[in-house]
């Protein structure tokens, strides 16, 4: 593990401090093998973006967010996302399938490498500098929808001989999954977000159609529930403000009383906006006043800086490639899915 994970190493037979015969062994059972870049994009806030290959035709988005104290790892868990939020740029692509527990780590591997984060020849893996300190399982797709697969590679993330990290600096966004959230609390302590973006059922119905089926009430015990059960400190809401939707001052009022009292932050999102969406973002003054709002009610409301945008690595900006199986079986998009279902063409 320390050979991958620390020094970045994919050849079995480069490992020269275990037997020769062991190595042997390894490479007739184990392939290490490793995501393809197909692009790479640099945003001029020192954002990063890369496409990855994950088969013929698909392809997936790993962003990387430096900040003065830390730096974060935004990793996709699905091929598309089927969950069809409204505002959401991925939700657009439809869905294609779940990614294997080894593409979800093998993003971190390819991250490392490109970061030049691995331990250099010489320098023992231990002293090298961390250069991803957080990752996040906020890229494409839904990770609860993805439970079997996510949560190994959650735990590679928090081995000692993985990537080391602590509890708190692994996060998943769910946008709702209550069953998974529960068990998730029996199985795995990892930051739960949790993208809820209305304060109440009617509005959250429309924006995050998930909700139709585990409404607010029930998302909300299912959080408490799971700090209950992982001694964790607070759960992380997002909520994506969208002009004249969810953003007047009744909505961050409704917020407050739904989250007074209770182990919350929320963390207000400037709308990214994407090409077809009908969605606007809020204005600035807007975002202020709703978070004042929420502050002088009790509740912590922080807003999150847009980054990479230029790129569109934003929040909710991540398209990858995808053909959307599910759609294209019903033969309702299979004349639009076409054009974009070779990489080579994109
Ligand atoms: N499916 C998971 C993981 C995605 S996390 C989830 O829903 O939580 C990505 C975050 O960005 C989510 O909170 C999502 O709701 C938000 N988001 C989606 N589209 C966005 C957009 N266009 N602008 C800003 N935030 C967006």
């Amino acid at each position: 593990m320390k050979w991958i994970y620390r020094r970045g190493v994919a050849d079995f037979a480069a490992m020269s401090d275990l037997s020769q015969e062991f190595r042997r062994e390894l490479a007739t059972v184990a392939k290490i093998a490793v995501p393809e870049i197909v692009t790479e994009q640099r945003s001029a806030d020192g954002t990063r973006k890369w496409m990855l290959r994950m088969d013929e035709v698909q392809g997936i988005e790993t962003v990387y967010i430096p900040e003065p104290d830390r730096g974060t790892l935004c990793i996709s868990s699905q091929v598309g996302c089927a969950m069809d939020c409204s505002f959401c740029a991925t939700a657009q692509q439809g869905f294609n399938r779940n990614l294997s527990v080894a593409e979800i780590v093998g993003q971190v591997w390819l991250a490392h490498r490109e970061l030049e984060a691995c331990a250099p020849a010489g320098v023992a893996a231990a002293a090298a500098p961390r250069i991803i300190t957080n990752i996040v399982l906020m890229g494409m797709g839904e990770p609860l929808a993805n439970y079997r697969n996510v949560v190994p590679a959650m735990r590679v993330f928090m081995d000692d001989l993985g990537y080391d990290l602590s509890r708190r600096r692994v996060t998943l966004s769910t946008s709702g999954l209550v069953p998974q959230i529960y068990k998730l609390a029996e199985e795995c302590n990892v930051a739960l977000a949790v993208s809820l973006h209305a304060p109440n059922d009617a509005l959250r119905d429309e924006l995050v159609p998930i909700n139709r089926k585990h409404p607010i009430e029930e998302l909300l015990a299912a959080c408490w529930h799971y700090l209950d059960k992982q001694n964790g400190r607070s759960i992380t809401f997002e909520y994506v403000m969208l002009d004249g939707i969810n953003d007047e001052p009744e909505h961050a009022q409704a917020l407050a009383r739904l989250l007074r009292g209770r182990p919350a932050k929320l963390n207000l999102i400037p709308f990214n906006i994407f090409p077809g969406t009908r969605y606007r973002r809020s204005p600035a003054a807007a975002i202020v006043r709703f978070r004042d709002i929420l502050n002088e009610n009790g509740v912590i409301a922080t807003i999150r800086r847009t980054r990479g945008d230029d790129i569109d690595a934003a929040c909710g900006q991540l398209a990858g490639k995808v053909t959307d199986r599910t759609l294209v079986r019903l033969g309702t998009r299979a004349s639009s899915a076409a054009p974009r279902s070779s990489l080579e063409a994109g």
